[in-house]
């Protein structure tokens, strides 16, 4: 299990907690609201959540290629 966990979960999000100093603000919308550091960047909870959600579909596309969901599963991209 924890082969197929770092395989198909990589470590993409760093919750941005307590950081102080270094003025951070969201990549897309300019919010100072920031939450998340995904690849590198910065985004606040409303855009973050949006290229996670993302990122997990094209995870999810990627494991239904590979056989390891069943193909009468189907998820949405929205
Ligand atoms: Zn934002």
């Amino acid at each position: 299990m924890d082969e197929i966990r770092n395989k198909y979960i990589p470590h993409i999000v760093t919750i941005v907690n307590g950081m102080s100093g270094e003025e951070i603000k969201c990549c897309i919308c300019g919010s100072r609201d920031v939450l998340a550091l995904i690849e590198g960047k910065y985004y606040c909870y409303r855009c973050g959540s949006k290229v996670i959600r993302k990122k997990l579909y094209e995870q999810f596309i990627r494991m239904k290629q590979e056989g390891l969901v069943p193909k009468d599963i189907e998820i949405k991209p929205e």
